[in-house]
């Protein structure tokens, strides 16, 4: 390795760049994704710590997303102000920052919680997507023989340039992940979610004996709003009853919009009394709240529990639909409870 000249380590150095391309890119999650990134640039470069920062164009700071080696929790736990660290440098002037032994730049915003030493050097290089900076890769060097190498800066730049393609690739699949399965209108989650949580709930009831419960809510007359008041103003309506779902569900309950004015909440490791309490509030809740235009909204409910045994999904939405249906007929505005047992 010694008898590598400059160019010939650059070569090399580039080649790994390539290899570890197809890796990083095909990572299924950001967190994944950044892994990789830290994980890839390791035998190329080599480094004591490593942190990748988003930028908070609002708040103007830098927000970690990963960090390896000595600092870990310090470095997560300290958003780098633009305006005043080396990172902020790299990011308003849009270039790679390398900071040696002695240079007055190392100390501008130390991380609260680490040394200010005289003895490693950082080298900070921005995450472009499309001219515009998302991002930081900071590295750095803690241990004797920290200077890096002119060859390594134009390895980090070209490995940034990588990262940075990962990184947008990996958020877009995300955010489309994130997108398949809500709903547009409320941000509640859609049908499909609504499916494969429940699915996974029966099975997880299954597995450790425990009921899982379904409330149906349906807003009442809810044709009537749109009739009188227009589309936008049953819109209105639809994101105000979301926002009271969301406020009266549990941390482990999932409220879904599962259709036009249906809302369906999981509820997972829930037995009939607790569902029935539950759906009975919103009920309430939503009588007291005078949401919609004429201040007048009220929902019907449908409560339906699988026991720990059984896990037929088809049965337990057959069940909490019935009664709904029932709740309906009985005159609205009410809960009607399925028997467990039925
Ligand atoms: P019931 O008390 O029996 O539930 O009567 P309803 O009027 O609520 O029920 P119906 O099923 O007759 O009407 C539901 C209406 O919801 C019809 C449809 O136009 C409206 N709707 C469905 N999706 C949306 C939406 O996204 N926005 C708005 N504004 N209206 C919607
Ligand atoms: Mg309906
Ligand atoms: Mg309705």
């Amino acid at each position: 390795d010694l008898a590598l000249s400059t160019s010939e380590r650059l070569v090399v150095g580039l080649e790994a760049i390539i290899d570890a391309s197809a890796g990083i890119l095909s990572a299924q999650s950001l967190a994944e994704t950044v892994r990789a990134m830290a994980d890839a640039l390791l035998p190329i470069v080599p480094y004591t710590s490593l942190a990748v920062y988003e930028v908070d164009w609002a708040n103007r700071v830098g927000i970690p997303l990963l960090a390896t080696g000595r600092y870990v929790h310090e470095t997560l736990a300290s958003n780098p102000a633009l305006d005043m660290s080396i990172t902020g440098k790299a990011v308003l002037q849009n270039k790679l920052m390398y900071s040696g032994p002695g240079d007055e730049d190392l100390n501008i915003a130390v991380i609260p919680g680490t040394p200010t030493s005289d003895l490693e050097s950082i080298v900070v290089a921005p995450l472009r997507v499309s001219g515009q900076v998302e991002g930081t890769l900071n590295i750095w060097r803690e241990d004797d023989d920290v200077w890096f190498k002119p060859h390594e800066l134009t390895l980090i730049e070209r490995f940034a340039t990588l990262a940075a393609i990962a990184y947008v690739n990996s958020m877009q699949r995300e955010q489309l992940r994130t997108q398949a399965l809500t709903d547009a209108l409320t941000g509640l989650y859609n049908r499909r979610h609504f499916e494969n949580t429940l699915r996974a709930a029966l099975e997880d009831g299954r597995r450790h004996g425990e009921p899982t419960s379904v409330a149906f809510f349906d807003i009442d007359a809810f044709k009537a709003i749109n009739d009188r008041f227009g589309h936008a103003c049953g819109d209105d309506a639809l994101c105000a009853f979301a926002l009271a779902l969301r406020a009266h569900t549990r941390a482990g309950d999932v409220p879904c919009r599962t259709g036009g004015e249906e809302f369906c909440v999981v509820l997972p490791r829930t037995d009939n009394s607790q569902a029935a309490a539950l759906a009975h509030r919103i009920n309430a809740a939503i009588r007291e709240a005078h949401l919609g235009p004429s201040r007048d909204m009220t929902v019907s409910a449908g409560v339906a529990t699988a026991a720990g045994s059984d896990d037929d999904l088809d049965q337990l939405m057959l069940v909490a639909d019935s009664a709904l249906l029932m709740a309906k007929r009985a005159g609205r505005d009410r809960v009607v409870v399925a028997d467990q047992s039925s």
